[in-house]
């Protein structure tokens, strides 16, 4: 899983986003297909995908290995791949049509963004790898091949592509990204210009900078979050997060992941921003793990506002009043320095 893209002129991306704006229409990318995670340790890695959250290994290939959710009804959501550091690898973004997919490629191309078509994951069609601003890989594709369990792994209901897990926190889908980048605002004008991606919330600081902005591609409230990064890196990750079907599965993790040694870093808490309800642990190849719950809050209306949080109002910390931890404007992956 290889490419190598070359950016172009970027300087017509880098802008803020108007009140007013002509945008890609929504819906030519269906949703995010599945990401992949570097580690070092992937034998460890893939434990605890399997183990803590109830993942289930659906093929391995040289260095990856390829895990699914029990609600994934694609081939994966998540590749594991050995590097020497943790971080995060390609992002693969499933078009609605293969009109849409050519569209958004033509849409990126003439943003000045180069691109290649790729083949090398199995039970999806050709992708084509590109990378956003700062760096970060991603794919769009629109060929896949939908699950069919084993026997073992038969659901109790034709709607459902695979039975639940009876051990781990059984988490339900692939949620969210949370990239740090260098430049919130150019990275996430390109997303939102050429890929149809819709800003619904933003942490703007009193210098005028952006610090962070959320997307959907959905009617979810997010899909792919841009995070300034701290140390001025490029292509790092903040976090990955998982959905649970309730709060209670979120308290739960966070006592399985006291008998089990996985890292809390902080929480269970709600977020002020988006009002998630959230528990960030630590894989053990050092990659920030969110378990989420959205509750059941969508973005209905077509013209959603941009919300924007003040610097004043992100110094209050979450929801409920925990403050904000250091390592969470600190820790990225891969580390730095
Ligand atoms: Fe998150």
């Amino acid at each position: 899983m290889t490419a190598t893209p070359v950016p172009g002129n970027l300087t017509t991306l880098k802008r803020m986003v108007a009140d007013t704006p002509t945008r890609p229409p929504l819906g030519d990318i269906a949703h995010i297909g599945h990401a992949q995670l570097f580690t070092p340790c992937p034998e460890d890695t893939v434990a605890f995908f399997t183990g803590f959250l109830g993942l289930t290994v659906n093929g391995r290939d040289g260095d990856h290995t390829y895990l699914r959710t029990w609600d994934d009804y694609e081939h994966h959501s998540i590749v594991v791949t050995r590097r020497d550091e943790p971080g995060i690898g390609r992002t693969a973004l499933r078009a609605s049509s293969s009109e849409a997919l050519e569209r958004r490629i033509q849409a990126v191309r003439d943003a000045g963004l180069a691109g290649e078509w790729v083949e090398d994951e199995p039970g999806v069609g050709p992708l084509w790898v590109t990378t956003d601003p700062d760096g970060h890989e991603l794919a769009l594709y629109h060929e896949t091949t939908w699950y069919e369990a084993p026997a073992e792994l038969a659901p109790g209901l034709k709607n459902q592509p695979q039975a639940k897990p009876g051990h781990g926190v059984g988490v339900r889908r692939l949620d969210h990204i949370n990239y740090l980048a260098a430049d919130v605002a150019e990275s996430t004008g390109f997303v939102i210009d050429t890929l149809g991606a819709r800003p619904t919330e933003q942490i703007r600081l009193d210098g005028g900078r952006i610090a962070a902005r959320w997307q959907t591609f959905t009617q979810k409230s997010y899909d792919l979050v841009y995070t300034e990064d701290w140390t001025g890196s490029r292509g790092r990750l903040h976090h990955l997060a998982f959905a649970t079907d309730t709060r209670e599965d979120i308290l739960r993790a966070a006592d399985l992941a006291l008998d089990t040694g996985v890292f809390i870093e902080t929480g269970p808490h709600k977020h002020a921003i988006q009002q998630t309800f959230f528990l960030y642990v630590y894989e053990p190849g050092g990659n920030r793990i969110e378990l989420c719950n959205p509750l059941t809050r969508l973005v209905l209306a077509p013209e959603w506002p941009l919300i924007t949080w003040t610097e004043t109002e992100r110094k209050k910390g979450q929801a409920w009043g925990l403050q904000t931890i250091e390592s969470f404007h600190t820790h990225g992956t891969p580390p730095v320095g």
